[in-house]
């Protein structure tokens, strides 16, 4: 497997490359040279394959052999080990549940594999790989239970002290081993900042394996497409089919369109967004418009500036013509989002987060259009990771499952730290 930068498409890297360098020199993104297909036997014959067989069988058809299959297969193993099942809401619309895994949000795919893939390549080497990650809550939860007892790596969070929920700082520091949680008396910034520095220092980088746990890590954005086509499996109506996906930075959406390319038969993808609506607003006038992000509810889609965007790009040639016939766009206030918590809730009986409610707004707006369409909602996190809100809106009290909840009891243990690098630097030197 060859990967490219999105700034310079005749220069190649290998995935080992890619996968410890996170990004580009070139501030580009990376991306597969090639997307092979499946064959369409195996779409066929879907129903026979388990969840870890089918993210096996993609694996293994973009890897292309850059890691011996019996590695493919241990890789899987340790990262796809939580199910991610279709709900049913009616004769038209599901929800495809993603919290299933120990951070209760989606992003627990990404870490997990990248997690498996990091500590894969570092295996002959004998210096650790020290894994630098700034978080301003949700990120963090995921990339620490990803990296967890992984053998080779250590992990370094910077947090901004009194900024996280109780819950998001337990995530981050209860967990122990090799996981270590930097409380830094700043903001968010300032934590992005000292990892920025850190990687720029040469005493650092040349004593210190430093690796960061990207967002925009291809090797985060690979595992989210196994998902799209396990949701496919399960269905069982004949409609064509169309994913509505609660988006920030897109990661998720551009993993489905991997999936696409690789011979996932979907009818359309819906780019559902809360008031930061740069690409709903993209695929309407066929301009691009960052801007600084707006606070919402559904603050975990609160960006002005989608760092997958320009894969997004990528994967249509640049052109807005054919990515416009691919995607619709949606975007809603909070009211709105409140209306469609409170309505699924209602209707279906069924607890869905401000984000899933989002997605399950932007589907009816589709199904509108295409009345003979099938929609499946992307849930990408627990209700109960937002239950003040949900509590608000449904005026009850949601369940908070065991996992979330023990939480609450442990014990958290950081270092505290003011938001300086040369004592963060120190600090690094003397641990690791
Ligand atoms: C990260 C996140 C999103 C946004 O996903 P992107 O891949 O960045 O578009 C949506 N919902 C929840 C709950 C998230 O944590």
């Amino acid at each position: 497997m060859k990967l490219y930068s999105t700034n310079n498409k005749k220069k190649f890297v290998t995935l080992e490359e890619a996968v410890l360098k996170g990004l580009p020199d070139d501030n580009g993104l990376f991306m597969p040279e090639m997307i092979p297909t499946l064959p369409a036997s195996f779409f066929k014959n879907l129903k026979d394959y388990s969840f870890a067989e089918i993210a096996f069988q993609i694996t293994k058809t973009l890897f292309q052999g850059a890691i011996p299959e019996e590695n493919v297969q241990e890789i899987i193993q340790n990262a796809v080990n939580f199910p991610a099942p279709v709900v049913e809401l009616d004769e038209n619309k599901a929800v495809l549940e993603l919290y299933h895994g120990p951070s209760l949000a989606f992003k627990d795919f990404g870490a997990r594999f990248m997690a498996q893939l990091m500590s894969y390549f570092n295996r002959k080497n004998d210096k650790e790989l020290v894994i630098l990650v700034a978080t301003s809550g949700d990120t963090g939860g995921a990339v620490a239970a990803g990296f967890y007892k992984t053998l080779g790596i250590k992990v370094v969070i910077l947090y901004p002290s009194g900024k996280v929920s109780d819950l998001q700082e337990k995530q981050l520091t209860t967990l122990g081993y090799n996981i270590h949680a930097l409380e830094i008396d700043g903001s968010f910034d300032d934590c992005q900042a000292l990892v920025k520095q850190a990687f720029l220092d040469k005493k650092l980088t040349s004593s210190i394996r430093l690796s960061s746990a990207n967002s925009i890590n291809i090797a985060r954005l690979i595992p989210q497409s196994f998902y799209y086509v396990e949701a496919y499996k399960q269905l069982k109506t004949q409609k064509p089919v169309a994913f509505c996906i609660p988006s920030g930075n897109f990661g998720n959406l551009t993993a489905g369109l991997l999936a696409q390319k690789m011979g996932l038969p979907v009818a359309h993808f819906v780019a559902a967004t809360n008031a930061n609506d740069v690409v709903p607003n993209y695929l309407k006038t066929g301009k691009y418009e960052p801007r600084p992000s707006i606070p919402t509810i559904s603050n975990a889609m609160d960006v002005g500036a989608p760092s997958n965007f320009k894969r997004m790009q990528d994967f249509y040639g640049d052109s807005w013509e054919s990515m416009k016939q691919d995607i619709y766009g949606y975007a809603c206030d909070d009211a709105a989002t409140r209306e469609g918590v409170k309505e699924v809730f209602e209707k279906y009986n069924y607890e869905i987060d401000p984000h899933g409610a989002i997605g399950y707004l932007a589907l009816k707006e589709y199904l509108k259009v295409f009345p003979e369409h099938y929609g499946i909602v992307l849930e990408t996190a627990h209700p109960s990771k937002f239950k003040v809100d949900m509590d608000e809106i449904l005026e009850k009290s949601i369940d908070v499952p065991a996992r979330l909840a023990v939480l609450k009891d442990k014990k958290k243990e950081t270092t505290e730290m003011k938001a300086d690098f040369g004592a963060f630097k120190n600090w690094l030197l003397e641990n690791y």
